[in-house]
């Protein structure tokens, strides 16, 4: 039997570990049951990284999630006071969700619930998917016990999506938005009679019942997904993106520049990299006009800050490109000196839009060589020059280092010892070796 404590610990980073003990110390001194729910343990038990923390609590989440939030020094980002629900940004770049377990009633497609508390177990089978309704209880008594009612582990090694229950698409039609995201983000099966559920969904038209903003939602979601193109083209042609947008079709849709932009995202950012969601808007309303691409980017709900930073994004890029293309560059730490401060949004539209080969190779040579080398120095060697952590002359003697290390010449191999006496022809190693002798 696996120990899922250590399989959880083990995929997470160490921001979101220690979100999950300081979430385990609140709820025990609160007295509350709180349990690792949805994407979070779908991905654990296929082994991948994590994207966010969805916790279940079976009784004042709002409450729980504000603690948490406090306790780590985080913001709440939102609350659905219906759903009893927090979405929180934590340090380290920790997303996560408390919400209440509970039940929803739906008496028209798309309408709005009846929501009463639940116990985990139920409130795992109104969930949408059978590889998203799992549980892993973080609760003294039965710390990593796996809750799993409808068998998602099953689907999960057979790489396929089974609905919770025949009314999914009814209850929620957004679900289905959220079935075709995750048959591309992890390329899964549908299941034939999850299929048979989608056509018959498509047919009474409960797509319409959906909220834009939940499609929204689910492209933000896929977005710097490896196959997020193609479930884009199979969302358009089910004519799904209507309700977003009516121009985002065809051949509008920008599928030629978006695979494009795949291929830099993928090819040359390191996975796991944040960033990029400004880019990819930037490319997906290429061939829109303004009036168009507006009204996608208002369904969008973007906040302050990337509403301001898409404005400015190509300004910047463009910027960036003359910077990355100057004759003046000669060492590999101005390259690094150049990247390390631009936005990952900046990167990706140069990526996209330069045709300066020079330009194309250094960003490559930053992620590729000069970031990973950068990060072999460490605190103990800095610390050695003689200067205290935490000041700003260690910032400097790390710049310094860094510098340094960038711009070492490669060492030259030694040359070879003389032969003590001349080896007859293709007796030498490196012509035995072009003989194909040992
Ligand atoms: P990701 O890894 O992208 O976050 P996710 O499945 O965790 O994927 P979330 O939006 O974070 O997606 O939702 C968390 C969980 O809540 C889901 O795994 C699922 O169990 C449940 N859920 C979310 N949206 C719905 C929905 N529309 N209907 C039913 N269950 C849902
Ligand atoms: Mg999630």
């Amino acid at each position: 039997m696996s120990d899922y404590m250590f399989v959880l610990e083990s995929h997470l980073d160490a921001a979101q570990n220690k979100t999950v003990a300081e979430m385990q110390r609140i709820a025990t001194e609160a007295g509350m049951n709180v349990w690792l729910t949805g994407g979070a343990m779908r991905d654990v038990l296929r082994g991948s990284a994590i994207r966010d923390l969805d916790f279940t609590v079976e009784r004042d989440a709002v409450k729980l999630g504000k603690s948490l939030a406090q306790a780590l020094k985080g913001n709440v980002l939102s609350e659905d006071s219906a759903k009893r629900s927090v979405e929180l940004d934590l340090p380290g770049g920790v997303r996560a969700s408390v919400s209440n377990a509970r039940t929803e009633k739906y008496s028209k497609p798309g309408g709005k619930p009846q929501i009463a508390p639940a116990t985990i177990h139920d409130d795992l089978l109104r969930r949408d998917f059978t590889i998203n309704a799992i549980a892993l209880s973080l609760n003294r008594g039965s710390r990593g016990l796996l809750i799993d009612p409808a068998n998602g582990q099953a689907d999960l090694i057979n790489r396929e999506l089974r609905a919770t229950n025949p009314y999914i698409f009814f209850d929620d039609p957004s679900r289905i938005f959220r079935l075709i995201r995750f048959q591309h983000m992890l390329g899964f099966q549908i299941s034939p009679r999850a299929q048979s559920q989608l056509e018959n969904a498509l047919l009474e038209g409960y797509q319409t019942a959906a909220s834009p903003r939940s499609l929204a939602v689910e492209i933000r979601a896929l977005s710097g997904d490896a196959n997020a193109v193609a479930a884009l083209e199979a969302l358009d042609s089910n004519g799904l993106l209507k309700s977003l947008s009516p121009a985002l079709t065809g051949a509008n849709l920008n599928t030629a520049g978006l695979t494009r932009f795949e291929k830099a995202l993928h090819s040359v950012i390191p996975a796991g990299t944040p960033g990029g969601w400004l880019a990819f808007l930037t490319v997906l309303t290429e061939k829109l006009n303004p009036r168009e691409s507006g009204d996608l980017l208002k369904a969008f709900e973007l906040s302050r800050p990337e509403a301001d930073g898409l404005k400015n994004l190509e300004a910047k890029a463009k910027k960036l490109e003359s910077v990355l293309k100057s004759a003046r560059i000669h060492k590999p730490s101005q390259v690094y000196e150049i990247l390390e401060t631009a936005s990952v949004d900046e990167v990706l539209m140069v990526l996209y839009n330069s045709a300066q080969r020079v330009v194309q190779d250094r960003i490559r040579a930053f992620y590729h060589k000069y970031l990973p080398q950068a990060q072999e120095i460490t605190e103990e060697q800095v610390a050695a020059t003689g200067v205290k952590p935490g000041t700003p002359k260690f910032d400097k003697a790390y710049r310094n280092l860094v510098t340094a290390h960038l711009n070492a010449r490669p060492r030259k191999i030694a040359p070879p010892e003389p032969e003590p006496a001349p080896a007859a022809a293709g007796t030498t190693p490196m012509a035995m070796a072009r003989n194909g002798r040992k």
